[in-house]
Formats: structure tokens, C-alpha cells, sequence
């Protein structure tokens, strides 16, 4: 891969950088999803990653590749969801200042997860947009430092090492199928794997309702598109116009992307209960959601990503019910 924005060898490096603080998931083998894609269907379990899902990868490298005088003065950021809390276990393992900006609305349970994993919540404003700019205030005045969740080299590099195991595991991969959001996830996977091995197929899944790098690739430039509520909330949001990395790296490594409805995230989230014993939220089980939909097409060896796990284990419990929720 030549002319990539971020560099291959920064994965490597933050393999070893994070090495003990992550952990190495497990890839299985799933006979039900082979049956029924008439090819070998692994499944990457990332939801089992430190903190629920796969960003403590990004936020450890970031954390570590910060300066010492830097790392004393901590970091800061203003997401509720998984940022917030694979931040939080970064910073933690890395014996740093972690403040998570938060409005008035958010659950108490988040909250308290957060501060759970040793991260100080500051609650201000009546919304998350209030919240992002007390973060901003703690970078200019405290000169804390704003880690982003993906358009940010050390975060991509970092959820790289998520494809360097693939690799290790699933020598032959011919195929895999990551969820895409800001594209932190699939830039990091797609840029390992295919350094290696170029014939190697990224597919990204996102929802129907506001997948705004599906719109950006195909305006040809970073578009805002209208947030809706989703079962896949891990997969909400812009992926800001200012947008320096994962534009460009999904638009020159990721060879398609697949939209799901709600009613096909769902059956994912179903199917990982029912046939494969796991519990995923939304966004995690959008790999496995496109091949029960029978979306895409794929030959030889496919990984699908499940990237997550931290879903309201009521609405869980609704879903595998066999309830179809509108958000
Ligand atoms: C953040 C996240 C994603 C999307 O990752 P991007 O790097 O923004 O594309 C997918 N699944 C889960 C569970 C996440 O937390």
C-alpha cells in the first residue's frame, strides 16, 4: 500500500505498543453461517475486547505514543458510548487523567460505567454538543489532550492490530466483513490486511438510517447527513467535514459498502444469541446481520467483525425475544 495517509508500519508498531493491554479475541468458527454462505464463516470476537468493544486499541496506542508532559496533563473526550469507555480503559492502564464530558442527559448507567472504569465524568450542559465544548475548554485551559474516536492516525493504527490477528488466525481470509461508522475500524483492518495480502476483500456494513461515510463516498467528499436513531447507535454519526483520514483510506481500500435496515440488524443480533451463544449490540452484529440478510456475496474464507458488545440487556432481551424495535 503505497500513498496511504497512515503509514503500515504504524500497526506494527502499536501491536507492540499495546501489546498487555488489549486482548488478543478469539476467532470462530461458525458452522451455521458456513452452511449457509457455502464457505468457511469465521467470526472475530471482538465484542469480547477490554471494555466491550474494539476502541481501547486506538485509544492505548494514542495514549502511548503522547509525550510525557502530555501524558501528565491527561486526556479528554466528550462520547458517551464506546469511545468514552475504551478511553477510560486506556487511560486507566496507562496510569493517565482521563475527564469524560457528559450533558445532563445522559443515563445514570452510562455514567456510572464510565466512572467505573476509573475516568472522571464532568457533567455540563443540556447536550452533547455543550458537552463537546467543556472537552474543548479542558484541551485550551488545562491543555488536556482530545483523543478522537477515529479520524486520528494512532486510533487507526491502533484498531490495525485488529487486522494484523486476523491475519495470524485465518491465514487464507479471502473476505472480511467490518462495521462502519467513521471508518476508524475498517481503515486500521483493511490497511494491515491488504498490505500483506492485496486480494484480500474489505466489506463495510453501516444502517440505512444516516450512514454519512456511505453518503461522503459517494457525494466524493465528507457530507452531513441527517442523524437518526438506530438499533445500531454504535454506528451513528458524522464523520466530521473536516475529515483528514478515513475518507480517503475507505474510499482506496474498502471495496464495497452494504446498508442494513433495522430488521436486518436485528436478525444479527438474534442470530448471535440463537446460533452462535453471544450477545453483540447493534453495531456489532451488522457483519453478521449482512450475511443472514444474504447481502453480499463472498467467496473463500470470510471473517465477519463483531465489534461490540454493550447494548441495554433489556432491549436485549426484547430483540431475541423476537420483538422488532423501532428506535
Ligand atoms: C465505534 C464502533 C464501530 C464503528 O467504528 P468506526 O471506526 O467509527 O467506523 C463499530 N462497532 C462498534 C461496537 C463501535 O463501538
Amino acid at each position: 500500500m503505497t500513498n496511504t495517509p497512515v503509514p503500515y508500519s504504524a500497526i506494527v508498531e502499536a501491536r507492540r505498543r499495546i501489546d498487555g493491554l488489549v486482548l488478543k479475541t478469539p476467532l470462530c468458527f461458525s458452522p451455521t453461517l458456513s452452511e449457509l454462505a457455502g464457505n468457511p464463516v469465521h467470526i472475530k470476537f471482538e465484542h469480547h475486547q477490554v471494555s466491550g468493544s474494539f476502541k481501547p486499541r486506538g485509544a492505548a496506542n494514542a495514549i502511548l505514543c503522547l509525550d510525557t508532559e502530555a501524558k501528565k496533563r491527561g486526556v479528554t473526550g466528550a462520547s458517551t458510548g464506546n469511545h468514552g469507555r475504551g478511553l477510560a480503559h486506556a487511560a486507566r492502564q496507562a496510569g493517565i487523567r482521563c475527564v469524560i464530558c457528559m450533558s445532563t442527559l445522559v443515563p445514570a448507567n452510562k455514567v456510572e460505567g464510565i466512572k467505573a472504569l476509573g475516568a472522571e465524568v464532568r457533567i455540563v450542559g443540556a447536550s452533547q454538543d455543550d458537552a463537546q465544548v467543556e472537552a474543548e475548554r479542558l484541551v485550551h485551559e488545562d491543555g488536556m489532550v482530545m483523543i478522537p474516536p477515529f479520524d486520528h492516525p494512532a486510533v487507526i493504527a491502533g484498531q490495525g492490530t485488529l487486522g494484523l490477528e486476523i491475519l495470524d488466525q485465518c491465514v487464507d481470509v479471502s473476505t472480511i466483513v467490518a462495521p462502519l461508522s467513521g471508518g476508524g475500524l475498517i481503515s486500521g483492518i483493511a490497511l494491515a490486511t491488504k498490505t500483506n495480502r492485496k486480494e484480500i476483500r474489505i466489506i463495510g456494513v453501516s444502517m440505512t438510517r444516516g450512514a454519512a461515510m456511505h453518503a461522503s463516498q459517494k457525494a466524493g467528499k465528507p457530507v452531513k447527513v441527517e442523524e437518526l436513531a438506530t438499533i445500531a447507535d454504535s454506528l451513528g454519526g458524522g464523520i466530521g467535514l473536516d475529515n483528514a483520514f478515513t475518507f480517503k483510506m475507505v474510499r482506496d481500500l474498502v471495496d464495497g459498502i452494504v446498508l442494513l435496515s433495522e430488521d436486518e440488524i436485528m436478525q444479527g443480533i438474534d442470530h448471535a444469541y440463537w446460533n452462535e451463544g453471544e450477545v453483540v449490540e447493534g453495531a456489532g452484529a451488522a457483519a453478521i446481520g449482512a450475511m443472514v440478510a444474504k447481502r453480499m456475496d463472498v467467496s473463500g474464507p470470510t471473517v465477519l467483525v463483531a465489534s461490540g458488545k454493550n447494548i441495554d440487556m433489556k432491549l436485549h432481551h426484547r430483540i431475541i425475544s423476537g420483538e422488532r424495535i423501532s428506535i
